[in-house]
C-alpha cells in the first residue's frame, strides 16, 4: 500500500472554492513572521483520496467493532456509539482547560456527579480523575501511600505484590523507590496466607492487590489478607483493572481496601488499545483523601470551581481535566446502564467467562479449576506435549478463523497461557462459534499440528519477526 505521501501531487487538494472575491492580503502583514512556517512537506491528495487511504488503512486492522475480541486482562467490551455522542457534544470538545469555573459549570458538574458515582459503585471516600490510564493510576496511588507514610513519621520501604500481578505493579512501586516484595499464590490461585505472613512486616507499607487476580479468580481470603495488613499498619492497594467482574455485587471499599485505581477503558467502555487515551481515577478511603492530587473540585451553594488549596496534596499527576472526554464516554455509559444494568453487566460478564471455561475444558489444560469471574485461563501445556503446538500458534491460527487471538502467556505464574476475557456484550452465538473454532484448532493440532505451526495462513503476512516489527516498523511494506 502507497503511503499518503506517495500519493500527492503537488496542487491537488481535498476541496476547490470559488475565486475570492475580496482583495487577496499577504499573510505576512497579519501575522507576525516567526510564527509562519514555510516548506512543509504536506500531502496534497483529493479528498476521496483520502478518505479511502485511511479507510483502507483501517480495515488492515481488527478491533472490536469487527469481531469478537477475548483478550483478558484487557477487557475489550464493545463501546456503544452513545457515549461517542455524548463525548462529541461542543460544550465537552469545545470547552477551554483554562476556562473560568464560571464558564465550566457544566463539565465540572458531570466531572463531580462522575467522582460521586464512583464513590458509590467502589465504596470510597473520594476519586480523583487526574490519571491518564491504569498505570498511571497505580503510580498515583503509591505517591500517596508514600506520602501517608511521611506524614506518619514511619520508614517503611517494601511493597507486597502477589506473584500473578499485571507488571505495572511492580513498576509503580519501584518508581516510587520501594523495593518490591513477591508474594506467592496458593494452589488455589489466591494469596498464600502463610507467606503474607511471614512477609507483612512494619516494613510493609502496602499490599497491592489485584481482586479478582489475573487468573480470574476472586479471592476467597479477601477479610484475612486484610486483616494481616492492617494489624501491621500497612495499607492495602487494589488493582481495579478487573473491576467489571464485581460492579454492584461487592465494593473494594467494604473489603478493607484503602486506595483503587480503575481503568475506565476497560471497565466502562471506552476504546483503547493502540496507545490510548484511557483514564485511570483513583479512589481513596478516609486515611489517603489528603494526600489527592490537586486541584480537586469543590461544590459551594451551587456552584462548582477548582481548588488547590490542600497543602498535603502530592500535586499535580497531569492536566488536571484528566483525560476529560474519556470520562464523559464512561460518565455516559454509567448513566445509560444505572445501577441494575451495571450489576447486569457484571453477571453476564461472569455468565459468559463461565461458559467459556465449560465449554473449553475437555480440550484445554485449565489449571484452576473452579468458578471464574470475568476471564478465564488454560494452558497450552497438552498441546505442547502432544505435538509441540504452542499457545502462540493457537493463538495465531485463531486469526484464520476472524477472531483477535486471546491475551497469551500471561499471567506467568501459568505456563503456555491462554487467557480468555469474553466480556459482557457477547451473544451465546458468538461465544458458541469462538468455542467451536478453539476445539477445531485442538483436534488440528493433534492431527496436522503444521496448519497450526504454520498459521496464520489467511493475512497478508504470516509470522512476523516481532521484536523487529515493533522497533522497524515497515509501514509501506507490500505483497509480492
Ligand atoms: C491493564 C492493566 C493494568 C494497566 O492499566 P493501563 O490502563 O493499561 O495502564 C494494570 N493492572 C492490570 C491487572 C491490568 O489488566
Amino acid at each position: 500500500m502507497e503511503l499518503i505521501f506517495e500519493k500527492s501531487r503537488p496542487g491537488r487538494s481535498a476541496g476547490s472554492i470559488p475565486a475570492s472575491d475580496v482583495p487577496a492580503i499577504n499573510i505576512e502583514d497579519v501575522i507576525d513572521r516567526k510564527y509562519l512556517r514555510s516548506g512543509l512537506d504536506l500531502p496534497e491528495v483529493a479528498e476521496v483520496d483520502l478518505i479511502r487511504h485511511y479507510t483502507n488503512l483501517s480495515r488492515r486492522n481488527f478491533g472490536v467493532d469487527l469481531g469478537f475480541y477475548p483478550l483478558g486482562s484487557c477487557t475489550m467490551k464493545y463501546n456503544p456509539k452513545v457515549n461517542e455522542n455524548a463525548a462529541a457534544l461542543p460544550g465537552f470538545t469545545g470547552l477551554h482547560p483554562y476556562a473560568d469555573d464560571e464558564l465550566a459549570q457544566g463539565n465540572l458538574q458531570l466531572m463531580a456527579q462522575m467522582q460521586q458515582y464512583l464513590c458509590s459503585i467502589f465504596g470510597m471516600a473520594e476519586f480523583t480523575l487526574q490519571p491518564a490510564a491504569g498505570a498511571h493510576g497505580e503510580l498515583t496511588g503509591i505517591m500517596m501511600i508514600k506520602k501517608y507514610f511521611e506524614k506518619k513519621g514511619e520508614k517503611r520501604h517494601r511493597i507486597l505484590i502477589p506473584d500473578a500481578a499485571h507488571g505495572t505493579n511492580p513498576a509503580s512501586g519501584a518508581l516510587c523507590g520501594f523495593e518490591t516484595v513477591t508474594l506467592c499464590s496458593n494452589s488455589e490461585g489466591g494469596v498464600d496466607i502463610d507467606h503474607l505472613k511471614s512477609l507483612m512486616t512494619e516494613d510493609v507499607a502496602a499490599l497491592m492487590l489485584t481482586n479478582p487476580n489475573t487468573l480470574g479468580l476472586f479471592e476467597r481470603n479477601i477479610e484475612e489478607v486484610s486483616h494481616i495488613v492492617h494489624e501491621k499498619g500497612g495499607l492495602l492497594y487494589a488493582d481495579g483493572a478487573n473491576a467489571n467482574a464485581f460492579l454492584g455485587i461487592t465494593r473494594p471499599g467494604d473489603l478493607g481496601f484503602d486506595v483503587i485505581q480503575l481503568n475506565l477503558h476497560k471497565t466502562f467502555s471506552t476504546p483503547h488499545g493502540g496507545g490510548g487515551p484511557g483514564s485511570g481515577p483513583v479512589g481513596v478511603g478516609p486515611a489517603l483523601v489528603d494526600y489527592l492530587p490537586v486541584p480537586r473540585i469543590v461544590k459551594t451553594d451551587n456552584s462548582y470551581r477548582w481548588s488547590e488549596n490542600y497543602p498535603d496534596s502530592i500535586g499535580r499527576v497531569r492536566a488536571f481535566y484528566g483525560n476529560f472526554n474519556v470520562v464523559v464516554k464512561a460518565y455516559a455509559y454509567i448513566r445509560s446502564l444505572g445501577a441494575q444494568g451495571l450489576k447486569r453487566a457484571t453477571q453476564m460478564a461472569v455468565l459468559n467467562a463461565n461458559y467459556i471455561k465449560e465449554k473449553l475444558k475437555p480440550y484445554f489444560d485449565l489449571p484452576y479449576d473452579r468458578v471464574c469471574m470475568h476471564e478465564c485461563v488454560f494452558s497450552g501445556s497438552r498441546q505442547v506435549a502432544q505435538s509441540g503446538v504452542h499457545t502462540t500458534d493457537i493463538a495465531k491460527r485463531l486469526i484464520d478463523f476472524g477472531y483477535h487471538p486471546p491475551t497469551i502467556y500471561f499471567p506467568m505464574i501459568v505456563p503456555e497461557a491462554l487467557m480468555i476475557e469474553p466480556t459482557e456484550t457477547e451473544s451465546k452465538e458468538t461465544l458458541d462459534a469462538f468455542c467451536e473454532a478453539m476445539i477445531t484448532i485442538a483436534h488440528e493440532a493433534q492431527e496436522s499440528p503444521h496448519r497450526v505451526k504454520d498459521a496464520p495462513l489467511s493475512t497478508e503476512v504470516n509470522r512476523l519477526d516481532e521484536v523487529l516489527a515493533a522497533r522497524k516498523p515497515d509501514v509501506a511494506w507490500k505483497k509480492q
